[in-house]
């Protein structure tokens, strides 16, 4: 196990959104936590006699950043992934904390489960935040216990994977939920419109022979859920958004001041349909790819707000559910190693600033999870991510720390990484000297 030491991050850039702070400077870390955080012109802390100090002149000094949305596949599917190896994968991509989704084997719907999770991953590379489900066995049919699960550790429930088809289920859900301040997660999707749909619906999927899953399959399940949480007055997170009107609608939500938080993946502002073009089972996920109005609007709403959060909705499979025809293909894709680059090209390409970016990645979800972390205040727990805006490397499927390498960045140029990432004190990942 790896232990907390002192650490003095020199001359960085910090970047600390939740505290209104982007300035350069220095930070020191010892015992776990942050000590001091100064510039060159303000009076310099004592330090620790054993210390290792790094120059990070050019390079980000944020808070750890959080993806609250990840799939560990543990317990149950541990050939994907594991609570080890996935959190070893968030610490090579520069985060020190995951939520992980209940759709394990068995389901995490219960508290000896939650506990489970939060035994299995307590020497961890991140920490993890388990979320319960809503519903028992994710059957739709009766609610878990959120008291129980919460009181266990969960941080939230969702049935991620699934929608909540019936309508009252998901009501009693959101007022149950609320009573534990305990935080609903919508999956979004009317599954009678999205059945066996493989891509996006039209025109590329009709000339691929492919069966579509129309955006309109997400957006009556947004609607509803908010509309759900207008009524109820319920604390409502929806994940993954992937379409231009499903925006529309949080946006005037949110005008309406519904309780409503969103978030959307980093493949949703990076790549549109065509990246099936070629059948490549790598790029089919759920929500699919959509189109490139869709990508825009997606981009416009993390700018203006309307959407809170990048989460990666890291989703490990093999080869046995991938090396496989594309309409028989698992959805989804791996998100962790590659959030930063893609986040940093929203940056480098003027839609949001650094502050921002950080903001949707650190401060954001902790915010919404309401857990700790996202700041860096002196006296806190030091969860520090070293991003280098300019370091680009290729993609290679035997650099992925994930144990599953179904990405459909493999190969491609990034530009910015994550080179340092410490949690509660300890260095999780080091490239300094890479
Ligand atoms: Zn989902
Ligand atoms: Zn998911």
């Amino acid at each position: 196990m790896i232990r907390p030491q002192a650490i003095l991050l020199k001359n960085g850039r910090i970047i600390d959104p939740a505290n209104r702070i982007d300035k350069k400077g220095s930070l020191l870390v010892d015992k776990g936590k942050i000590q001091a955080v100064f510039t060159s012109r303000q009076k310099t802390p004592s330090f620790p006699k054993k210390l290792l100090s790094v120059d990070l002149k050019g390079k980000w000094i944020v808070p750890g950043l959080i993806d609250m949305h990840v799939h560990l596949r543990e317990p149950g599917e541990e050939y994907k992934e594991t609570i080890e190896t996935g959190c070893r994968a968030a610490a090579a991509g520069g985060f020190t904390a995951v939520a992980c989704m209940p759709n394990t084997n068995p389901v995490n719907d219960c508290q000896s489960v939650t506990r489970l999770i939060l035994e299995k991953s307590e020497n961890a590379y991140a920490r993890v935040y388990p979320v319960g489900a809503i519903s028992k066995g994710l059957q739709g049919e009766s609610l878990a216990e959120f008291g129980e699960m919460k009181q266990a550790g969960a941080v939230a429930v969702t049935d991620d994977g699934k929608p909540v088809t019936d309508s009252q289920l998901m009501r009693r859900a959101l007022e149950y939920a609320s009573s534990h301040t305990i935080k609903v997660i919508s999956h979004s999707e009317d599954f009678n419109l999205s059945r066996n749909g493989a891509m996006n619906e039209g025109f590329t999927s009709t000339s691929m022979g492919l069966k579509g899953i129309p955006h309109i399959a997400e957006e009556i399940m947004v609607y509803r859920d908010l509309a759900l949480a207008g009524y109820t007055g319920s604390p409502l997170h929806l994940a993954h958004i992937s379409t231009k009107e499903s925006i529309n609608l949080i946006r005037l939500a949110k005008q309406k001041g519904y309780p409503v938080t969103a978030e959307t993946a980093p493949h949703y502002f990076s790549l549109t349909e065509d990246a099936v073009k070629n059948y490549n089972t790598s790029a089919k996920m759920n929500p699919p790819l959509r189109t490139q109005q869709d990508l825009e609007e997606v981009i416009n709403a993390l700018k203006d707000g309307t959407i809170d959060v990048i989460a990666t909705d890291h989703a490990p499979h093999s080869i046995l559910e991938k090396d496989i025809e594309f309409d028989q293909a698992a959805n989804g894709i791996i998100g962790l190693e590659t959030a930063v680059p893609l986040a940093l090209a929203l940056f480098r390409n003027g839609h949001i600033d650094a502050a921002r970016m950080v903001e949707l990645l650190s401060a954001g979800p902790a915010r919404i999870l309401g857990v700790n972390g996202g700041s860096r205040s002196i006296g806190t727990a030091a969860d520090i991510t070293v991003i280098d805006p300019e370091r680009s490397f290729i993609l290679h499927e035997k650099d992925i720390v994930s144990k599953s390498k179904n990405s459909p960045f493999i190969g491609a140029k990034l530009q910015g990484r994550a080179i340092l990432t410490i949690c509660g004190g300890r260095i999780t990942h080091n490239l300094l000297s890479a």
